[in-house]
């Protein structure tokens, strides 16, 4: 496995390049805006052809760019559908923009518990909502790896008081986490890497 963190855009949200090194294939986890460039850069030295954008969830700080990676590279958009309302038309969340965003439509829906491969590498989709509705893990257990997104931080955990929260689920989404392996590595929306064992009990 490939995993590269490229901290983009105003406030440093975190796109991931996941590249599966015997085929070549790779995703992108979240489109933080200033993000296309250095990861479709990257994949190329790397030789990686990049198939999916897969988001976390549709906060503006984390679809940026999702367009160009759909429109330039020819990307499948895959997000949960709680949280597709926002990648169609952002804005619809009621949350501030950061200048011009263009909407894309996703091109699938993920479900809990739904298992994908990206090359040989098999994740997993879990489903955290409670930062937003339609808030997704993914989790590749071969390589004792989640990326977290906005809901597990290193040192914390998601906001709740934003128009999108959804603090009662909140609990419940953490204590799905934490039934991970103790010694799995968490890779957050923002901010440095972790890993499950240093932030069970988080609230
Ligand atoms: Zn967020
Ligand atoms: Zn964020």
């Amino acid at each position: 496995m490939i995993l590269e963190v490229f901290p983009s855009g105003p406030i440093e949200t975190n796109g991931y390049l996941l590249g599966c090194s015997e085929s070549g294939v790779a995703a992108v986890i979240d489109a933080p805006f200033d993000s296309f460039e250095p990861i479709t850069k990257r994949a190329k030295k790397l030789g990686l052809k990049i198939t999916h954008l897969l988001l976390t969830h549709s906060h503006w700080d984390h679809i940026g760019q999702a367009s160009d990676f759909k429109e330039k590279l020819g990307c499948l958009v895959w997000i949960h559908e709680a949280d597709a309302p926002n990648l169609i038309n952002p804005g619809a969340d009621r949350l501030p923009l950061y200048g011009e965003q263009k909407g894309v439509v996703p091109d699938r829906f993920l479900v809990d518990g739904e298992e994908f491969h990206i090359g040989s590498l098999k994740v997993k989709v879990i489903h955290t909502p409670g930062h937003t509705p339609g808030c997704i893990c993914f989790y590749i257990a071969s390589e004792k790896t989640v990326l977290s997104g906005d809901t597990l931080f290193c040192g914390g955990i998601g906001r709740l008081d934003l128009p999108t929260g959804q603090p009662k689920l909140m609990r419940a989404s953490l204590e799905k986490l934490f039934l991970l392996p103790p010694d799995t590595q968490v890779y957050p929306g923002h901010g440095e890497p972790t890993t499950i064992e240093s932030e069970i009990g988080a609230d």
